[in-house]
């Protein structure tokens, strides 16, 4: 399967508009098939938020399960092995998402 480049302008992780420090949207149907592709998994919320600091992490899981949206779509990032998953995520001071 080939997957097509979103436009130079748009998020290349989720082709959706985006400042670089913003999460990528989780359902979005390119950032859900690339990551389908690349990890052989569903895309969570918590994958789309990776990238972010920890404030904007905490916040949208907060903001996301007022909404409703169900833990399996929030992913592992949850509050209880929040401390780990920060502290073991790579660097990304690059700017490379
Ligand atoms: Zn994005």
């Amino acid at each position: 399967m080939i997957l097509l480049p979103p436009a130079p302008h748009l998020c290349q992780e989720c082709a959706v508009d985006h400042k670089p420090d913003e999460p990528h949207n989780a359902q979005s149907l390119y950032y859900q098939t690339k990551f389908r592709m690349e990890h052989g998994r569903e895309a969570t919320w918590s994958d789309a938020l990776a990238h972010c600091n920890e404030m904007v992490r905490r916040h949208w899981l907060a903001e996301l399960r007022k909404f409703g949206i169900p833990e399996r779509l929030l992913g592992d990032a949850a509050p209880a092995n929040y401390a780990t998953a920060v502290t073991t995520a790579p660097s990304r001071k690059d700017g490379a998402r």
